[in-house]
């Protein structure tokens, strides 16, 4: 109702967060307990209530390691990086996934060599890994999925992500980045919110441009030194 959606206003981002994990929290609890109570009522239980009860738990444990990634602390952990080796690296972890799919990765990397972005490489892992990823899963029927990589020298690096894919409608656009936003039944609306926050730690922007049916472009912008 209108009194709600008022009211959660008011609670800010993190008692959006708070009331968001809650809820989610709160649906795979409920299937297991079911679960449970029928384990005690019956001795036996089929192989398929467990593998419901190991992929509620599943769920679980992802929601709460992704807010996990939010409140560690990250300055320690930057180190001079090779951009263009952990976005590579990526690419070939997901090569066989993407054949599956008929999705093509085509790269255009820096020819001349670089230098190393301080940076939390695990945590930026995570970033490209969730924009491919959305990429790949926009893409139902396959296509070519673009990764550009620019050295701007003293200045940044920016990686250039475009896909073929379905597109986002603008007021869908203006929603990115909110806690549990998805248009996907298995999605969870939570990559993009760590991603943006991970960018941000590195004084960093990240930018959608996106045309329904066309296909979109996510744009991340690193700045070198600087931190
Ligand atoms: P999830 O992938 O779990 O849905 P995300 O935070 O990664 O959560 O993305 C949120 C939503 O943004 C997606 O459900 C999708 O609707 C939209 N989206 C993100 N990237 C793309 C893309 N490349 N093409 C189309 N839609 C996208
Ligand atoms: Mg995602």
């Amino acid at each position: 109702s209108e009194e709600v959606i008022r009211r959660s206003e008011k609670l800010g981002l993190i008692g959006q967060l708070a009331a968001g994990v809650a809820h989610e929290i709160r649906n795979p609890l409920t299937t297991l307990h079911g679960f449970v109570q029928l384990m005690k009522q019956k001795s036996t239980l089929s192989p398929a209530h467990m593998d419901i009860m190991m992929s509620e738990l599943d769920r679980i444990n992802f929601i709460v390691s992704e807010f996990l990634v939010l409140s560690k602390p990250q300055v320690s952990r930057f180190t001079p990086t090779d951009l263009t080796g952990i976005v590579g690296d990526l690419l070939l972890f997901l090569d066989s996934q993407a054949n599956m799919s008929n999705v093509q990765f085509v790269t255009a990397f820096p020819e001349e060599p670089v230098p190393k972005l301080i940076c939390e490489p695990n945590q930026l892992k995570q970033v490209f890994l969730n924009i491919l990823k959305n990429a790949m899963e926009a893409m139902e029927d396959g296509g070519v999925i673009q990764i550009e990589i620019v050295h701007r020298p003293n200045e940044s690096f920016i990686v250039k992500v475009t896909d073929e894919g379905c597109g986002i409608a603008p007021e869908e656009l203006r929603r990115l980045g909110e806690p549990f936003f998805t248009k996907k039944v298995t999605g969870n609306g939570l990559g993009l919110m760590v991603s943006q926050q991970i960018i941000a730690n590195h004084r960093g922007t990240i930018t959608f441009h996106s045309e329904l049916g066309r296909g979109t472009c996510v744009e991340v912008c690193l700045p070198l030194g600087g931190l």
